[in-house]
Parts: C-alpha cells; structure tokens; sequence
C-alpha cells in the first residue's frame, strides 16, 4: 500500500512530539512535513524541539525544516497539535483548501457537522460528514479528537450507558503536568503541590462526553442528557491522567455487572484491527491498589484505558477509578486511530 503523506502541525509541542514518535514507522501513514509557530519556521526539527519523550529524537525528522501553518503545507493529511486559538484560524483556511484534518484542538468540536470521534464509541458519527460539506463548503473535512480527560471518562461511561444507562456523573480529576504541554505549569507552581484548576477543563468534560454518548439523528448529533460535575485539578504526574467517578445507573448494577461489562467492551467492529487500536480498549483491573498512572497508563501502548476500584457508592449508585494517558489515547494516539478509521472508511481516497 502507498503509504498517505501526513503533516504535523504544532509538531514541537508535547502532543507534536508524540505524533513524531507514533507516525515514524506507521504503516499507512509517513510524515512528509512538519509545522510550528513563525518563530521557529526555518529551524530544523532538532534546532527548535526540546524532545520531552523517552529515548531520542527520530533520525528521520532531525533535520526536516519546520514549515509555517499555512495552506501551502505538503500532504493533504494534516494531525493538529495546534493551540485552540491558532486551531480556530488555521483549520478552517487548511480544510478550505482540501486538507483532511484529524484535530486535537477544541476549536472545532462543538462545531455542526464537525466529527467529534473516540472510534470504538461512536464511529458513526462520521455519518455527519455529508452535514459538514454542505454547511461548511470545505474541500477538505475535519475530524475532531475529545479533551484528553473526556477520552479516559466517555471510554468508561460507554459500556456502562449501553448496559444500564447512565443518568449522572460525579468526576474529580487528578491530571498530569504534560496534559498542559510545554513547557507547560511552571515547576514551582506544581512540585509538593496540587493546582485546584485548568481553564475550561470542566466545561469540556461536562460538554464533550455528552456529545460522544449521544445519538446521530437523520444526520446530525443530537446530545446525550448526563448531568455531570467535573472537578479538575491538575496533579505533579509526568503522564496519565486519573479520575475518580461516582455514577447513578438507570438500572441497577452490582460492581461484578459492571466490572464485566467494562472488560467485555470492545467497540465498533470498524475499529478491530486498526493499527493503533488495542486489543482491549478498557482494562479492568481487580487489584485495590489499581489503576495508577505510573503503571498503567502505557497499557495497550498507551491506547487502553485502565478502570478499578469498582465499588457501591453511598450517595450515586457506583464508584471506580480510571487511568488515561492524556498524550497517546487522549491526544496523538486518538487522532491517529481517527485517521485510520477515516482510511478504512474510504474517507482518504482522494487524499
Ligand atoms: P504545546 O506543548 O504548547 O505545543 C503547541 C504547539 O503549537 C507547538 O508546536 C508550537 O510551536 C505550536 N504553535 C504555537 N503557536 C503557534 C502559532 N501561532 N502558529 C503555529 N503553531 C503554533 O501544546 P500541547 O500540549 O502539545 O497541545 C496542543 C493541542 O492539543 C492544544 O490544542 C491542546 O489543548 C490539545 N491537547 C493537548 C493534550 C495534552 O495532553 N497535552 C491532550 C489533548 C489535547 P512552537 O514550538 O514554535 O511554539
């Protein structure tokens, strides 16, 4: 298969670096072209990326040239990283011009006809396609990946909603440093320290899970009706966001009922065999010290989300804890299994 030319834009960034480390060796895509902000346009990737991952910078992309985020970037794939205020101008102009956007940023998410997809939940909203084209009048498409806690929270609500129904949700967050990119919270702010806040990161928590739970409608996403309260903080974790959850069932569960069908959950069937896909998207996990972000949070190569401590709760009906890494399945590896569903769905044909 000829593999599809990819650019990445906000590639320096910790979202950036992290679609750097998936895409180097990825089997339908190959980046062609990398993008940061007009200060660092004309450095090499290695002049202008401080490389935050583990291991070392990929040879292949250490001396590409960063390109500015302009129409004129090569490939008609483009993975955005980019911030949400620079996401509100440039997506729209690149997708103007006939570039597929796969996008992290919250700029487009709550946009009509604009996708908001995690694909084992709700692939077919990608029904709303033919919506986007006829309102938007883009040559281009965009696809939108949820905030990164929404990913680890909407995965576990899922199976729970379609087994008992979910009526309300209590969820206080415990999100790691990198989730605010880099360099990101300054260390003296964050170190022996919790910071009780992280601008918009309720609202989009309260928003965003509704808009994947609920129902495609004669071609237009029509919401769930969760009550949520979201209480974000942001903890000194490196990666791996954790968030304990309190839900009121429509129907009754014990935690086994509820244990099973988190275990048992496996997703559309357009989403199995996808390369970045795992095996099992919810690991369920029966030790009473688990999940913990240092240790789980690279389960199924950072695609799995990782639930436990399943137990009644005294005030909803159940409580347990989950474990995301924000970067690969709430951000970079989200954005990718989008692409490929995209690719499988004969989406990127003409790209
Ligand atoms: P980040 O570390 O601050 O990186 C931002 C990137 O955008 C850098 O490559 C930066 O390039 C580039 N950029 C900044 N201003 C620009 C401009 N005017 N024009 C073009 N490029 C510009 O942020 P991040 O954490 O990677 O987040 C990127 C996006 O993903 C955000 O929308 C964020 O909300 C979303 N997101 C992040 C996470 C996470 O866990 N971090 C998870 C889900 C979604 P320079 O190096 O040249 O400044």
């Amino acid at each position: 298969m000829r593999k599809i030319p990819v650019s990445i834009l906000g590639a320096t960034g910790a979202v950036g670096q992290r679609f750097v480390e998936l895409l180097i060796n990825h089997p339908y895509f190959e980046i062609v072209a990398l993008s940061a902000s007009e200060r660092n346009a004309g450095k090499t990737y290695a002049e202008a990326c401080n490389w935050v991952l583990s291991g070392s910078m990929p040879e292949q992309v250490k001396r590409m040239k960063l390109l500015p985020a302009t129409v004129d970037l090569p490939g008609r794939l483009a993975f955005s990283a980019l911030p949400t205020g620079i996401a509100h101008e440039v997506e729209p102009q690149l997708a103007a011009a006939g570039v597929t956007i796969c996008s992290n940023a919250s700029a487009l998410r709550q946009t009509p006809g604009v996708p908001l997809i995690i694909p084992e939940i709700n692939a077919e909203h990608l029904a709303m396609i033919p919506l986007q084209h006829s309102q938007m009048g883009w040559k281009g498409l965009v696809v939108t990946s949820p905030n990164c806690t929404t990913n680890g929270i909407a995965m576990t609500l899922k199976p729970l909603d379609d087994a008992f129904g979910v009526e309300a949700v209590f969820a206080t967050t415990m999100q790691a440093i990198s989730g605010a990119g880099y360099p990101g919270i300054p260390s003296l702010d964050i170190q022996d320290n919790i910071v009780p806040f992280i601008a918009g990161e309720e609202e989009k928590i309260e928003s965003e899970t509704n808009l994947l739970l609920g129902k495609l409608i004669d071609g237009q996403r029509v919401a769930a009706n969760i009550t949520i309260s979201a209480h974000a903080n942001r903890v000194a974790v490196m990666d791996g966001h954790t968030i304990a959850l309190s839900v009121k069932l429509r129907h009754k569960a014990s935690p086994s009922d509820a244990s099973m069908s988190l275990s048992d959950f496996r997703g559309s069937s357009l989403v199995q065999g996808l390369p970045s896909a795992p095996a099992q998207p919810i690991i369920v996990r029966s030790e009473q010290n688990r999940p913990q972000p240092r240790r789980d949070r690279d389960s199924g190569a950072g695609m799995s989300v990782s639930v436990g401590r399943i137990r009644p709760c005294k005030i909803l009906d159940l409580r347990m804890l989950t474990v995301v890494h924000n970067t690969v399945r709430g951000a970079a590896g989200g954005s990718i299994l989008n692409a490929e569903l995209l690719c499988a769905m004969g989406y990127l044909e003409s790209v």
